[in-house]
């Protein structure tokens, strides 16, 4: 694998080996054009078209109905945090947030921070967020609910969606965006920067639900418009232009090896193995509850912090990195990505077994 090793690092992490070759391959010459894509206008016929493609593909690997707009912006998923509430609030009513973690927590103050009036309506923080509030319902003045779908930091998932009626449902998918299906018309709005799941850093991916397009304001600034963006097909002004070519491989990765169904199958595949090598001893101690547990971000603590200490650098002279835990959790936080082979996770379970016995 040329000197390559497994990446288990939550951001920007590990990208499926295929996407870089083929992006090594067309670096000099994308597509017969005498030009890299990166050296090439984002008005020009090529990029133009990799972009409808893009689009496309969005729709496809989800199902996302035409009632649905792919939007790729800058400024990351923190970004977001600000553009909800500066398109999404209604006059007289309250932009509504779950505290599920750092994250989370994070998109609630920057729309206060802005002057919107925000609510946080559950939270987890008590336990250190180790699992997701259950019971989760809008109030009848909410002008959106928000949530954040994947707990990076603390390694927990909604397992499913609240049922938000009229509500939109905003959900941060920066984390689990195509882990696994999910139902399109569930949402209002999901964001996600890429560089977890589906691509480089840089680009973020939106996906609104049409209708709410009529609610960004003229005022706003336009780069952070939907409307605007929408309006340009994400061509309003110069785009990360290698992230969207990035993303398109990675989805045509996903596409081509059978879709996001096959692509959730090995993901529960690689979790399973992992939190039932964390489960079967009493060395290793899961952090998030078992009805919450992540199926990307695997979160865990050893007997003390010296062990945690050795493990991670122990870990790594196996070829086996980014393992040390968010310092808000402490321990150990394997990132098993769509892009981390079965392979990487059963090298990490060999090691933790060899680790145990040495140590425990
Ligand atoms: C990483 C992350 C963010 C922050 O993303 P940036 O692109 O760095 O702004 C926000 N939300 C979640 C869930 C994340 O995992």
């Amino acid at each position: 694998m040329s000197g390559r090793i497994f990446n288990f690092s939550a951001g920007p992490a590990t990208l499926p080996l295929s996407v870089l070759e083929t992006i090594q391959a067309e670096m000099l010459d994308y597509k017969g054009q005498g030009m890299s894509l990166i050296e090439m206008s984002h008005r020009s016929k090529t990029f133009d078209a990799l972009t409808v493609e893009s689009e496309a593909l969005v729709r496809e690997i989800c199902g996302f109905s035409e009632d649905f707009q792919t939007l790729f912006v800058q400024g990351g998923a923190t970004g977001q945090f600000a553009a909800v509430p500066l398109n999404l609030s209604l006059e007289g009513k309250v932009g509504e947030y779950v505290n599920t973690g750092s994250w989370a927590n994070k998109a609630f103050k920057e729309a206060k921070q802005l002057g919107y009036a925000a609510r946080e309506v559950a939270s987890s923080a008590d336990t250190n967020h180790d699992h997701i509030p259950s019971g989760l319902k809008p109030g009848r003045d909410a002008a959106y609910f928000h949530v954040t779908s994947n707990n990076t930091i603390f390694g927990t998932q909604f397992q499913d969606f609240p049922e938000t009626g009229d509500v939109p449902l905003v959900v941060d998918m920066s984390s689990d965006f195509y882990c696994k299906r999910i139902d399109p018309g569930q949402f209002g709005l999901i964001y996600a920067g890429a560089q977890k799941n589906a691509g480089p850093s840089g680009v973020t991916i939106v996906v609104i639900r049409k209708d709410l397009l009529e609610r960004s304001p003229k005022s706003i600034p336009s780069i952070f418009n939907y409307k605007t963006f929408a309006e340009k097909n994400s061509l309003y002004n110069t785009p990360n232009t290698f992230g969207i070519y990035v993303v398109n491989l990675v989805m045509k990765w996903i596409r081509d090896q059978g879709g996001i169904d096959i692509v959730e199958k090995a993901n529960r595949a690689k979790a399973k193995t992992l939190y039932d090598a964390i489960d079967g001893t009493g060395f290793y101690k899961a952090h998030a509850r078992e009805d919450s547990r992540s199926l990307m971000n695997v979160t865990w603590r050893l007997p003390s912090e010296d062990l945690e200490k050795k493990f991670v650098s122990e870990a790594l002279e196996n070829d086996l990195s980014g393992l040390k835990g968010h310092r808000s959790v402490g321990g150990i936080r394997a990132s098993i990505y769509n892009a981390m082979p079965a392979a990487g996770v059963e090298a990490l379970v060999g090691f933790m077994r060899e680790f145990e016995r040495k140590n425990g």
